[in-house]
């Protein structure tokens, strides 16, 4: 069974336990090394999100920033502490971070230009929001139904595609080593009244055709009763051979590890052979 996950976060972000507890409790479970993967999340305009309220309510306001400059040292400093405090255990442990990727004109470059000055061992994807047209204003999905107070929003099911459109971008950029919970949308209830499949399928082939691999969620389990991504979706990631993970998204030590079993039965029932691994 799959003995590390690289999709976890701390309360350097919105998990409820700090790194030296995650570490420990993961040699407890007798692995050998580890990612750490808090939250990245850099948009011009966040704090003028009409879901930003709760944003903060649920997680500390230092999760999120407006721009890349004062965000730099935040990070960097937390890399310091974090590479301080990961060499106390005896496991690999692997500073990464979960980074939401937008879509207006100008964060990429910027972006790029971030992480050519960041300490950091690898980026996961993972995006947990709506945005308008050009990318400039973004709902939190668990906030969906503020979507159409947003000026300038539209349909619930134009903010589905959209998103689904910005993962296929963040996959085409080239930027992120895996994706996490590629169809994480499907919490909203209503998304099954529009289910995207042509468009979760161009994910698939972003994923194929830019050789970047892909997380199975246990999170999803806990969630939704189901794994993010769902089974046709895995099966469509297997058939393509894009190289699987599976991941706990763990945001406290009791969620390490949490139903690797199930995960790696499933992937094996489909008939996974293409597992990723951090170099
Ligand atoms: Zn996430
Ligand atoms: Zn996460």
């Amino acid at each position: 069974m799959q003995k590390f996950s690289y999709h976890t976060h701390t309360d350097f972000s919105d998990g409820s336990n700090t790194l030296e507890e995650m570490l420990q409790q993961a040699v407890v479970l007798g692995w050998q090394e580890i990612g750490v993967s808090d939250h990245l999340i850099v948009h011009k305009n966040i704090t003028q999100s009409i879901s930003y309220q709760n944003m903060i309510a649920r997680a500390h306001s230092d999760m999120y920033h407006s721009d890349f400059k004062t965000a730099l040292p935040f990070f960097n400093k937390h890399a310091e502490i974090f590479r301080k405090i990961a060499k106390k255990f005896p496991l690999k442990v692997y500073l990464g971070y979960e980074v939401d990727f937008f879509t207006y004109d100008g964060w990429q470059e910027e972006f790029k230009e971030f992480i050519s000055r960041l300490d950091y061992d690898y980026l996961i994807t993972g995006n947990h929001f709506f945005t308008n047209l050009d990318g400039t204003e973004i709902v939190d999905i668990s906030q969906y139904k503020k979507c159409k107070d947003v000026r300038g929003g539209d349909s619930l099911e134009n903010y589905l595609r959209r998103h689904y459109q910005t993962i296929v971008k963040a996959v085409e950029s080239g930027l992120f080593d895996f994706l996490a919970h590629l169809d994480y949308a499907r919490k909203i209830p209503e998304h099954q009244n529009f289910p995207m499949i042509a468009e979760r399928l161009q994910i698939v082939d972003a994923l194929q055709r830019h050789n970047v691999a892909c997380e199975i969620s246990t999170k999803g389990l806990r969630k939704i009763g189901d794994f993010f991504p769902e089974n046709n979706m895995l099966a469509e990631l297997i058939k393509q051979k894009v190289p699987l993970v599976i991941s706990d998204d763990a945001h406290q030590t009791s969620e390490l590890g949490y139903a690797f079993d199930a995960a790696e039965k499933t992937l094996n029932n489909g008939g996974c052979v293409m597992r990723y691994h951090l170099k």
